[in-house]
């Protein structure tokens, strides 16, 4: 697996848990599974292993060099270590822009699993997540077309958001040591650019996105982002296989960050959960009795912030509570903290990435908000079911997919109307204790363990080296 992100080494959204847990699924399926990922600035190197001194990649007339460091694991994770472009503070940028040399970074993370692939891990498929990696398919099908190493290998591509799609100026393409012949429409042009998602699009085996809705989604002009063209041309190639969650450390029976544990036979430990919630928050106990909405999400127009503060006044009249924690965009940041200051005591805002008090949120609140414009797979919602907090969800993608009326509420057109019809549904049910806690118990009893999606994808492998 070819990843920019993976639990728990680097973390900035739903691509990292995913990679950070399905390796080990596969693992338990009888699957040999190695991950590569580039060595940030934040990944200690103290635990490791140096396994390869000396691996150059070159550009052109530009020459990159990388040590890989093996970190513990019950499968090997590679960390390509290559201080000239990955000794950063951040992921993909600081502050709010991203660095300039993202595609000649990326375009290493690829090269350097390519020479993992050649060196210590042979390899059959690649699979490859997001823009990030989705120059591999395209080094495979020029630069290493005729090498002996690859014969035979095959490549999945998993599209985890359709709205990153890795693109530059077409200048770059000397520096990156990719063949000019594949700029071209069916191939890494997009409107004049050159994308590295549309790479992944149109070089790799398979497709893969993480729900099937999405999968139908993405295909319309609506979702498509530009590339729904290019994805209906690989219609055949495209599967959408639902996301699993971690449930070792997304569980209410065990989850350590809570100052109470609960089940769905003894819920008792959930009212704890919410009084001290809303005293971290700073929101009066008269709460307890009224319905408390919480919200974990990277601050984007992704997200439906226009949505949420649309309703957040009437959610506030009618003696309801709200509690969001989240980064992101500068100015979705202030919508929400904007939200806090017209309703102090109603709702609380945290603007920063804290997975402790993320895991709190899930557990003391009793309603959990995501009123995506478009949701790839989406886990929170998943973590929520868990946890015995009910989802409000707009019906797209995963979210579509998991959350059914028996669980959940859902809405349809994108407006603040039909979110606030799905708020007020839910509100009115929480009056409802008996009915409110049979809901909450079909939730926490449904299962969205990786044990499915790992087969999914292993069938996947399979079906692709036997052709
Ligand atoms: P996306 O990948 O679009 O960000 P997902 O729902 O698929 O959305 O996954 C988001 C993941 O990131 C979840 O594990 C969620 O708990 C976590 N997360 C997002 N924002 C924060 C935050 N501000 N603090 C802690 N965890 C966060």
């Amino acid at each position: 697996m070819i990843s920019s992100e993976a639990a728990p080494f680097a973390k900035t959204g739903g691509l990292a848990d995913v990679v950070g847990a399905l390796p080990a699924a596969l693992a338990g399926l009888g699957d040999e599974v190695a991950v590569v990922l580039p060595r940030y600035r934040s990944i200690d190197l103290k635990q490791t292993r140096r396994v390869w001194d000396y691996l150059p990649v070159h550009f052109g007339p530009a020459i990159y060099t990388a040590a890989i460091y093996q970190a513990p694991a019950e499968y090997p994770v590679y960390l390509v270590d290559c201080p000239a472009l990955f000794d950063r503070a951040g992921l993909y940028g600081e502050g709010n822009s991203d660095y300039p040399d993202n595609h000649v970074r990326f375009a290493m993370l690829a090269r350097a699993a390519l020479g993992i692939a050649r060196g210590i891990f042979r390899t059959e498929i690649f699979h490859c997540h997001d823009w990030q990696a989705g120059l591999l398919p395209a080094y495979l099908r020029s630069t290493f077309a005729l090498d002996p190493t690859y014969v035979g290998c095959r490549t999945v591509f998993t599209i985890h958001n359709l709205g990153y799609q890795g693109l530059f100026s077409k200048t770059a393409m000397p520096e990156i040591g990719v063949d000019p012949a594949l700029y071209r429409p069916d191939g890494l042009e997009f409107y004049g650019n050159l994308s590295y998602l549309k790479s992944g699009i149109a070089f790799a085996d398979a497709l893969t996105t993480v729900s099937p809705t999405y999968a139908r989604e993405i295909q319309t002009p609506e979702f498509g982002c530009g590339m729904d063209g290019a994805l209906r041309a690989r219609s055949g190639a495209l599967t959408g296989i639902l996301n699993g969650v971690d449930y070792e450390e997304w569980n209410p029976e065990t989850d350590t960050h809570l100052p109470a544990n609960y089940s769905a036979g003894d819920l008792s430990g959930k009212a704890a959960c919410k009084r001290a919630l809303l005293e971290e928050m700073g929101l009066p106990s008269d709460a307890m009795e009224r319905p408390l909405f919480g919200i974990v999400s990277r601050f984007t127009g992704q997200k439906g912030t226009d949505l949420v503060a649309g309703v957040a006044a009437q959610i506030a009249a009618e003696d309801g509570y709200l509690v969001a924690l989240g980064s992101g965009e500068p100015a979705h940041e202030a919508a929400f903290l904007e939200m806090q200051r017209a309703h102090p005591g109603r709702i609380a805002v945290r603007i920063g990435f804290d997975n402790r008090l993320a895991h709190r949120i899930e557990a003391g609140s009793d309603a959990f908000l995501m009123p995506s414009l478009y949701e790839p797979c989406g886990l929170n919602q998943i973590y929520s079911l868990r946890y015995g907090t009910v989802p409000v969800v707009r019906a797209t993608g995963g979210l579509d997919d998991t959350i059914e009326e028996g669980t959940g509420f859902k809405f349809g057109p994108y407006s603040r109307d039909a979110l606030w019809g799905a708020v007020q549904a839910a509100m009115d049910a929480y009056g409802q204790r008996s009915a409110w806690q049979d809901r909450m118990r079909r939730g926490m009893k449904k299962d969205f363990s990786w044990n499915a999606s790992a087969a999914a994808y292993s069938l996947l492998y399979r079906q692709l080296l036997e052709r």
